[in-house]
């Protein structure tokens, strides 16, 4: 039913998981890739390989975003609309989109050469805006570039946007990791070299001989014991303990441990883990080698986010080079220690950002998150002891056993050790991915790193952690960057994604954009979440357009405070956060726009 090289795939997929079902969602995709839709065909094939029964394949490609059973164009375009992207203009990218394809969302061109539609976030938020054809990105779009871009594809002269394009991983377009002198560098200080991803420039940077030192000349314990010392916190959002993390798996269970990367990065307004996969694959890789040795388990599994293929390419290619090198496999650099690595594709989830569904995602399910405790430290992949690390965290692995625990601890204040990657994006001069020791504030941030609020215009808010975090008014911008911090000035530190927004910026348009992404990703699973999000939605969206009540105002309210702490996983708290925060900080604009009957603001929402 499929090309040689596709059912190489398929034979090479199964073979990285101890259960077939984990194939799953790749398999799909990679179906999808060369079939097109997900026919009854597709479906029962899929499921005579994995020993699945049909409806067991159904319900997962109605689970993810990217499987889809309905036809798509050649050039299938999706426009974010999400936050970062608004704010630089998306709502105009997607009406040209939409007046030059003449094309409804979701619909084909007669000569079946494109389709459109409009998606939440896609990790291009700091060169917003965004869309993407098929797996490629086309970032920093004006209004002139997407008409050259829908007269090339119309032309069928487009790029070469298949999975597997060579183009689509060198493209120059990619360049976002923002350069600044005063950057603390770090994580980021091998991606100056044009071709840092490259195997022999990682080894020209010392590359590797932390993971074989560490693995010829320390155990667990000691391992373990300089990460706590560092004080390294969870990268993702969590801002967990890695050390004391790692510390909670059982060391005596007789079951298999597992290493799980999560590279889901999903969260609005976050891409900074985009660049550390794009051009720094093996500092990761070293890390999980360290990760694997502390955690004395053998197999360790990298989750990408399903639109970042062209990374799951780059950086499956950087796991066989080291293979390979004998980096990895048995008897890695000759120290006796065998790891085994597999590089795993989501397909369209936010919520499998969220530990315990990516772990679900991972072994072939809907991403429903877990029931905790038990944690997955003890009952975690296919029931067994599993960390989950986020990319940043594991990448920094190899600077802490390299110079000492106590190094990395003094670039940040007391708990915050090290160094972080902030996206900075919205209305700043220069969004990018920046690295700064932890405790810079956000005024340096946002004024010398990112060139300031664009010109001619005056701070108004700050979103500081992703689209989760309260949104916090202007006069916190000398907050210092450190979780505790952050939380004292009422938000969270979250994932690092700071969101900047001008006077331009109509709140009430941002926490209805917000809602509505959270209701299209919450999985559905407990009801006031499921329920809460759609109604806020619904209420923001009649507010919004002009038709609000008086009363509504005070009705979000209760619901984000019905959803906060009464949801089973922390996609229903992110919902309602930003919701409570836009009310309690920006009241008037909500009672502003009850007096107009409009937005005073939406003209505003244009690009820089
Ligand atoms: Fe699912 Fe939302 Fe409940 Fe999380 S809070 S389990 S996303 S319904």
């Amino acid at each position: 039913m499929f090309s040689p090289q596709t059912e190489e795939k398929f034979s090479k997929l199964v073979s990285r998981y101890p259960s077939k079902r984990s194939a799953l969602i790749p398999m799909l995709l990679f179906a999808q890739d060369e079939k097109g839709p997900l026919t009854g065909e597709i479906v029962d094939y899929v499921a005579r390989y994995l020993h699945l029964t049909p409806l067991e394949v159904e319900e997962v490609i109605s689970f993810y975003s990217m499987l889809t059973k309905k036809p798509r164009g050649k050039f299938h375009l999706q426009v974010c609309t999400n936050i970062s992207c608004m704010l630089r203009g998306a709502d105009k990218i997607w009406e040209r989109v939409k007046e030059k394809t003449g094309l409804k969302p979701g619909q084909v061109s007669a000569d079946g050469v494109v389709s459109i539609e409009e998606v939440e976030c896609m990790g291009a938020c700091t060169t917003a805006p965004a869309l993407q054809v098929n797996y490629d990105f086309y970032e920093n779009l004006t209004v002139e570039r997407v008409d050259q871009l829908l007269e090339d594809l119309g032309r069928r002269k487009g790029p070469d946007t298949s999975p597997d394009s060579e183009q689509m991983e060198s493209s120059p377009r990619r360049r976002h990791d923002a350069e600044h002198p005063r950057a603390t560098r770090l994580l980021t200080a091998g991606m100056a070299a044009k071709d840092s991803r490259s195997l022999e420039n990682f080894l020209a940077r010392e590359g590797y001989q932390t993971a074989e030192k560490v693995l010829k000349s320390m155990n667990a314990d000691q391992i373990i014991e300089e990460v706590k010392k560092s004080g390294l916190r969870g990268r993702g959002g969590a801002g967990f303990s890695t050390g004391m993390k790692w510390g909670f798996v059982p060391r005596q269970s007789p079951k298999p441990k597992y290493l799980v990367c999560n590279a889901d990065e999903s969260e609005p307004g976050t891409c900074k883990d985009r660049p550390l996969l794009e051009y720094d694959p093996h500092q990761l890789i070293e890390g999980m080698i360290i990760a694997a040795r502390a955690l004395e388990c053998h197999q360790a599994y990298i989750y990408i986010r399903g639109e970042y293929r062209y990374l799951f390419n780059i950086v499956s290619r950087a796991v066989e080079e080291a293979y390979a090198r004998g980096f990895l496999g048995k008897n890695i650099f000759g120290s006796g220690w065998n790891l085994e690595l597999a590089t795993h594709t989501g397909a369209g989830a936010y919520i499998c950002g969220e530990e315990t569904a990516l772990l679900e995602s991972l072994e072939g399910k809907r991403g429903y998150p877990r029931i905790k405790p038990p944690f997955p430290a003890v009952v975690g992949l296919y029931g067994c002891p599993t960390v989950v690390n986020n990319v940043e965290t594991l990448s920094a692995i190899p600077h802490i056993l390299k110079n000492g625990g106590e190094w990395y601890a003094k670039f940040g204040p007391e708990k915050n050790g090290g160094t972080r990657l902030f996206s900075v994006s919205g209305h700043v001069e220069r969004p990018g991915n920046y690295e700064v020791p932890m405790g810079t504030t956000l005024r340096t941030l946002i004024e010398d790193f990112a060139g300031g609020v664009r010109q001619g215009h005056q701070l108004k808010a700050i979103i500081p952690g992703g689209s989760s975090t309260p949104i916090l008014t202007a006069d916190k911008i000398d907050t210092p960057l450190t979780f505790e911090d952050i939380a004292k000035a009422g938000s969270m530190l979250g994932s690092g994604a700071v969101i900047v927004m001008d006077e331009t910026t109509c709140i009430v348009n941002v926490a209805r954009v917000l809602t509505r992404f959270y209701a299209h990703e919450s999985c559905g699973w407990c009801v006031p979440c499921r329920e809460g999000t759609v109604w806020m939605r619904k209420i923001f969206n009649r507010y919004h357009d002009g038709f609000g009540r008086k009363e509504d105002i005070d009705l979000l309210d209760s619901v984000a405070k019905k959803i906060l702490g009464h949801t089973h996983c922390p996609l229903g708290d992110a919902s309602a956060m930003p919701v409570i925060s836009a009310i309690k900080n920006f009241r008037s604009e909500f009672e502003e726009h009850l007096k107009l009957g409009a937005c005073p603001l939406e003209k505003n929402l244009v690009a820089v």
